[in-house]
């Protein structure tokens, strides 16, 4: 069902909220997209997001600092979630969205996953017609940038 970004990105930081708090982590919002605007399935994209917010958590140290931006474009919708965290290099990046690839994570132990939450999110957004790309510097953090049409 249809359901719009900002109201849809408040649920999924509430379902997502321990997983934050046991980090202690800071999430920003800056949702200046239009409030009502609606681009797609409820579930997918309430998966997309949380998909996203939960790397950033898991790849960073201590402390995270999060930052979900979504903004109206020309045909569409922008979506930006950031972080400050581990990073990776651009080899690493190429692969991201390859099904059960995952970067070895060195001294930040113990960080569980599939390596499919990203082939999924990639798959979504190319149902609907979307672009994602990552811009990613090792140690420094990373920002996934995405962009959906609206129909
Ligand atoms: P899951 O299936 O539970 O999501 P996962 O998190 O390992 O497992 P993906 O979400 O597909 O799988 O991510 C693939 C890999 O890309 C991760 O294992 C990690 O190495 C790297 N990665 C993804 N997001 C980030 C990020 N924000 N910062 C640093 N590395 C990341
Ligand atoms: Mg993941």
């Amino acid at each position: 069902s249809p359901v719009a970004m900002n109201e849809l990105i408040s649920l999924v930081v509430d379902s997502i909220s321990l997983q934050l708090q046991k980090k202690n982590a800071e999430l920003v919002l800056v949702l200046d997209a239009d409030p009502d605007v609606v681009i797609g399935d409820e579930l997918h994209l309430s998966n997309m997001i949380y998909n996203l917010i939960d790397n950033a958590n898991k790849y960073s140290p201590e402390n995270p600092k999060i930052t979900v931006k979504t903004k109206n474009l020309a045909n569409g919708i922008g979506i930006e979630v950031q972080d400050e965290g581990i990073g990776m290099t651009k080899e690493q990046t190429k692969r991201i969205f390859d099904q059960f690839y995952r970067v070895p994570t060195g001294n930040l132990h113990d960080v569980k996953g599939f390596g499919l939450g990203l082939s999924y999110v990639n798959d979504i957004i190319k149902q609907m017609n979307g672009t994602i790309r990552v811009q990613s510097e090792k140690d420094k953090g990373t920002t996934f940038v995405i962009h959906l049409p609206i129909n």
